[in-house]
């Protein structure tokens, strides 16, 4: 018997529609995710993640959360220095091209 990972197993929770994205704003994400038997709290608060279940309690990396990982980025107060240095690196000097939806060339 082959014992499924992790990563298909979040991406089975998201396929068989057992994540439920509850809140989210600029550095919070609250998410339930029903696993195994039970529904799991899982989210992103103050910098870091979070998960009710056993397995994140003891300092693994659990199903409930990666699934949470694959639809969603950190909330950007994250990255201050990778936004700075993407801004830097236009192409020839240009200036980005901010994309506004009609901006069609
Ligand atoms: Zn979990």
């Amino acid at each position: 018997m082959t014992r499924e990972t992790l990563d298909a197993k979040a991406l089975r929770y998201i396929r068989e529609g057992r994540l439920r994205v509850v809140l989210v704003d600029t550095e919070h994400i609250e998410a339930r995710v029903r696993g195994t038997d039970t529904e799991h709290v899982t989210g992103y608060e103050r910098g870091g993640w979070y998960c009710d279940c056993q397995a994140h309690q003891f300092g693994r990396r659990c199903s409930h959360l990666a699934a949470l990982q694959l639809v969603t980025v950190r909330p950007e107060r994250e990255y201050p220095a990778d936004r700075a240095r993407r801004a830097q690196r236009a192409p020839n000097g240009r200036a980005p091209t901010p994309c506004f939806g009609n901006a069609d060339p």
